[in-house]
């Protein structure tokens, strides 16, 4: 995809929003106070490796303006491509850090950093940390070896040990807005506007989502499931039971290996559907069309329309919330998804009956 770069963010500059970690972490680094571990929270794809890197790049560019790394300097071109000794971004194996992992950070961190005066070592979705390899990582917590910077990203600090929140220096990242993905992906990528503001809202303020969506399949699913959804009005019970069966099969969109983002799985396609609905709601209500999420389908969103009375589209959005619901408590799929359907008909039927 077009400007999409395998270098890293060395800037703080270049990543998106997230005034007020980038204060706290710039001011550290100007003081020349820096904490010898941050936990940086918020979910996935907002930005912590970005400010972790950013942070790393700063404390040891050769010529730095200000806070800025210079992105020139031998230190900046090697963390910009990966190849810098002394930074190390540890994710999950098999989706756990593993003891193995935390041995060899600590074997690296017992040395002086070599290439400048600060090493930083990121711990990406520190949360996936076995037990052993979280008691083994106290241990570091507990003595860190000087010129060493440690980075803990996670979701929730709850899911981590209390001792090592408690040791570390918490940095909160906030969801980026809608406005700012949108204009992410037309600016950086290419993207069409109306593409990118669906993409920005079924990724709810992750960035990264966002771009994994787009480098993957989930735009074509989309469109695929959102035509089934047009013609459960007219579905007869064998069909709507096919089509519920092909719903609960649904493995998700193609996303590059490795990727830590499940995209377009299950309930992104019922978030897919529950935003048509709410679409509607818009158009019946007469809401500002900029506010539509499927603005790129309006033709088709309009006929669907007419299809419904406004409590029709209020009850279907309360049956598609309920089966999102069913389906995180991990009830039975497939009847949740019968059920839903079914019940999407019926409503829909009983709509034309009356109208
Ligand atoms: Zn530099």
């Amino acid at each position: 995809m077009k400007g999409m770069s395998s270098l890293r963010i060395i800037q703080f500059s270049h990543i998106l929003g997230q005034e007020k970690a980038k204060r706290i972490v710039q001011q550290a680094v100007l003081s020349g106070r820096v904490p010898h571990a941050y936990l940086f929270t918020g979910i996935t794809g907002v930005g912590k490796t970005s400010l972790a890197t950013a942070m790393a790049a700063s404390l040891n560019c050769k010529s730095r303006k200000r806070v800025e790394a210079c992105g020139k300097c031998s230190s900046c071109r090697q963390i910009s491509s990966g190849n810098f000794p002394d930074f190390s971004l540890i994710s999950p194996e098999g989706g756990a850090i593993k003891i193995r992992q935390i041995r060899e950070a600590q074997d690296s961190m017992r040395f002086a950093p070599m290439a400048g005066p600060y090493r930083v070592v990121i711990l990406d979705q520190a949360e996936t940390m076995t037990d052993e390899a979280a008691n083994a990582f106290l241990k570091t917590l507990e003595e860190p070896p000087k010129g060493n910077v440690l980075v803990l990203n996670a979701v929730e600090p709850a899911n981590l040990l209390p001792t090592i929140v408690s040791r570390c220096q918490r940095v909160p990242f906030v969801p980026l807005a809608t406005e700012q993905i949108v204009d992410y992906l037309v600016n950086e990528t290419g993207m069409q506007g109306e593409k990118a503001v669906v993409l920005a809202r079924v990724a709810e303020g992750s960035l990264g989502r966002a771009i994994a969506m787009a480098q993957s399949d989930f735009l074509e699913q989309r469109e695929k499931w959102l035509k089934k959804a047009m013609k459960i009005p007219e579905l007869n019970a064998a069909a709507a039971f096919d089509m519920a069966l092909e719903l609960s099969g649904e493995k998700g969109a193609d996303v590059e290996q490795g990727s830590k983002y499940e995209v377009g799985g299950l309930l992104d396609l019922l978030g897919v559907l529950a935003m048509w609905y709410r679409d509607l709601l818009l158009l019946k209500t007469g809401g500002a069309q900029s506010l539509l999420v499927n603005a790129d389908l309006l033709g088709e969103l309009k006929s669907f329309a007419r299809k419904f009375k406004l409590l029709q589209v209020y009850e279907s959005l309360l049956i598609l919330d309920q089966a999102q619901r069913d389906i995180r408590m991990r009830r039975n799929k497939a009847l949740v998804l019968e059920k839903m359907v079914l019940s999407l008909r019926d409503l829909a039927r009983s709509s034309t009956q009356i109208s």
